[in-house]
């Protein structure tokens, strides 16, 4: 059942009901503080908060909530530094946006360049993307941001550890300059605040405590091997459960296929 936290927040009906089709109950404390600040202040907003805070729907359920649909350009444009944050967010958008009719598209490397052209031909109200891709697309001539409205940086700080602040850079400088910039980082290096100074208006920083979602259910240990002991030490553990069901992640192609075979 949706808390009275989340009904009292300014969202409309449509998007309850897809809050309440999702599961959610109560806001988590950067929903808290950024929902009620996005609807009522025009200033940017800089938010410390780490995966599994919710950050995503922190920033998501006001600019669905703000946005309009039936407009022709790109409405607002979220910024991450990798493919699988950028799958992560459009999904957790698309649910959260219920049956409001808005266009969410994930933009990313890896995938086929002409697709993607077509997708840019059609009305997006919401571009998620990493920013080489974006880039591609920008100097292409195939992307318009001139009319944003919105635009987010998520995970900044793995952004910047990306060398992507050329491109960041450039991308900003291609929107709207009225638009409202949202920052949100784990961490807040001082390149995260230069970035912050030059690019964005008078903000508001909102810092959370460290409050995981996504692992409140999960056991966590850690095992220290040698690297030549890993495969194996991660064979025996699967062996010794009776059911293994796992996501493993490796850092290169060639742990995935090792670790496959
Ligand atoms: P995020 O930090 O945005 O990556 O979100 C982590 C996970 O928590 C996602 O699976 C969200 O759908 C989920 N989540 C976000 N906000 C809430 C909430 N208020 N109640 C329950 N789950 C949530």
């Amino acid at each position: 059942m949706l808390d009275d936290a989340f009904k009292q927040m300014g969202l409309s009906e449509i998007i309850l009901t897809a809050l309440e089709k999702k599961g959610f109950e109560k806001p988590t404390q950067i929903q808290s503080e950024t929902i009620p600040l996005m609807l009522s202040d025009d200033r940017d907003i800089i938010g410390q908060a780490q995966t599994g805070t919710g950050k995503t729907a922190a920033f998501g359920l006001p600019i669905i909530e703000m946005l309009n649909p039936g407009s022709k350009d790109v409405q607002a444009l979220v910024l991450t530094p990798t493919r699988e944050l950028t799958i992560q967010v459009a999904n957790e958008l698309h649910e959260l946006k219920g049956a409001k009719p808005l266009n969410i598209t994930p933009i990313y490397g890896g995938q086929s360049i002409e697709k993607q052209i077509k997708q840019l031909r059609r009305p997006n109200d919401i571009i998620i993307g990493t920013p080489g891709r974006l880039i591609d697309h920008l100097k292409a001539k195939k992307l318009n941001l001139s009319q944003v409205k919105y635009v987010v940086l998520d995970e900044a700080d793995e952004m910047l550890n990306g060398g992507f602040i050329e491109d960041i850079e450039f991308i900003l400088s291609q929107t709207n300059s009225d638009r409202k910039t949202l920052l949100f980082s784990a961490t807040m290096p001082s390149a995260i605040l230069q970035l912050a100074k030059k690019y964005m208006n008078e903000y508001i920083t909102i810092k959370t405590k460290k409050e995981t979602l996504a692992t409140t259910l999960t056991e966590q240990i850690y095992f220290e091997v040698r690297e030549s002991d890993k495969l194996e030490a991660l064979c025996r553990i699967i062996d010794v459960e009776d059911d293994f069901y796992g996501l493993i992640f490796c850092r290169t192609k060639r742990d995935v296929d090792t670790i496959n075979e």
